[in-house]
């Protein structure tokens, strides 16, 4: 049996291959672009492994596609395959309705195409499973509850607008043809290999290199957090028992305002490695102009997967944030590889990279 993973060399497909690897005897059929997101390092255990399959191509290529699913036929298809970063959105939106909106409905069109001509039984069996975000809900206030599966799609960015979109296409793909599609919206995932532009790889690192850890605004944005193993973990329960044509919430239960989430990982270096001046990491810590349009509050009532399938967040945000920053500390090489020109010159001599 084999299983076909777009987008799996970024940080959760990556995290979600490693783990289905540990799990699983079947191939998983790796299909990633390689944007600057994308890194083979995170991937390098699996070098002799032949469960692993790599194809370096875009899910928009429908021959590619078509060709990867008719030589492997794969029982299922799971779409990590994004555009992913809110700043680089607000600044350059059109690789966001490339891959996200337009990717995503010549991957669905390649999949319909193929899973058409499955015979009644493999077709019976068949799922595709999209990967999205709980930022398609736009924003809460205060006191509002957290979202669950009927609240409106009100995305607010150039990013969650292009995942609002795939998630329509998705959905609209399962009413009008059929295709046995399943959704998952997730709030906001930290963990190994995540790549150093967002928040927590970011403050990590620019502590330990003594740079400033910027805050935008009043650092009073609440997310909601998963560690990125209980989100592989919801993913593989999505697949196996979800309901056709659902949409599954994934959230940790863990609303924190990012300012806090800065300090606890300030306190934590602080006993790991401690500076030799005395100083705290928090004295590092720096204000910055507001993201525009930045959502105030994301939080996510997951209690559908928990009820109806049986699913619960193993990591608390104190477990899986310690995890965390003591996986940095230990993988510099992976940090070193992903910052450096030493990791595309790496991946040029593994595969052609433009
Ligand atoms: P990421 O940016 O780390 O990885 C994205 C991967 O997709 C990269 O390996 C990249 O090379 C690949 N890719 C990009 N365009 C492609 C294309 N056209 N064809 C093939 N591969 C392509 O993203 P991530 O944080 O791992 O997120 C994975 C998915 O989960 C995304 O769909 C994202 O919207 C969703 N999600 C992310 C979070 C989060 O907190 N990171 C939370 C909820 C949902």
């Amino acid at each position: 049996m084999t299983i076909l993973v777009s987008g799996g060399a970024g940080f959760i497909g990556g995290n979600f291959v490693l783990d289905w690897l540990e799990r699983h005897h079947e191939t998983v059929v790796n299909l990633d672009k390689l944007t600057y997101a994308g890194n083979l390092d995170t991937l390098k255990g699996l070098k002799d492994d032949n469960r692993h399959v790599f194809v370096h191509g875009d899910i928009g290529d429908r021959e590619l596609v078509s060709d990867l699913l008719s030589m492997h036929r794969p029982r299922a298809v799971i779409n990590f395959a994004a555009e992913s970063h809110v700043d680089r959105s607000i600044h350059g939106p059109g690789d966001f309705i490339q891959t996200n909106i337009v990717g995503t409905f010549s991957l669905l069109e390649s999949v319909r195409s193929h899973w058409d001509g499955l015979p009644e039984n493999e077709k019976q069996a068949f799922r595709f499973l999209h990967v999205s975000t709980d930022e398609v809900y736009g924003t809460l206030s205060k006191n509002d509850a957290p979202f669950n599966e009927l609240n409106r799609h009100e995305p607010n960015s150039p990013y969650s607008a292009s995942k609002a979109a795939s998630d329509h296409l998705v959905r609209a793909w399962h009413h009008t043809y059929g295709l046995p599609v399943l959704t998952t919206n997730c709030s906001n995932n930290y963990g190994p290999y995540h790549f150093p532009e967002k928040l927590i790889p970011l403050v990590i690192l620019n502590a330990l290199s003594g740079k400033s850890l910027p805050i935008y605004g009043d650092g009073q944005q609440v997310r909601d957090w998963l560690y990125v193993r209980d989100h592989c973990s919801a993913i593989r329960r999505v697949l196996e028992a979800g309901t056709v044509g659902e949409t599954y919430n994934v959230g940790g239960w863990n609303e924190k305002p990012n300012l806090d989430v800065v300090h606890t990982i300030c306190a934590i270096l602080d006993k790991l490695r401690p500076k030799a001046d005395g100083s705290r990491y928090s004295d590092q810590i720096t204000f910055v102009k507001d993201r525009p349009g930045h959502d105030r509050r994301y939080a996510i009532d997951a209690r559908k997967l928990e009820r109806e399938l049986g699913w619960k967040p193993e990591e608390t945000f104190e477990t899986g944030i310690r995890k965390t920053v003591g996986w940095y500390l230990d993988n510099q090489d992976w940090v070193q590889n992903v910052t450096s020109g030493a990791y595309r010159e790496w991946v040029g001599k593994q595969y052609e990279v433009e």
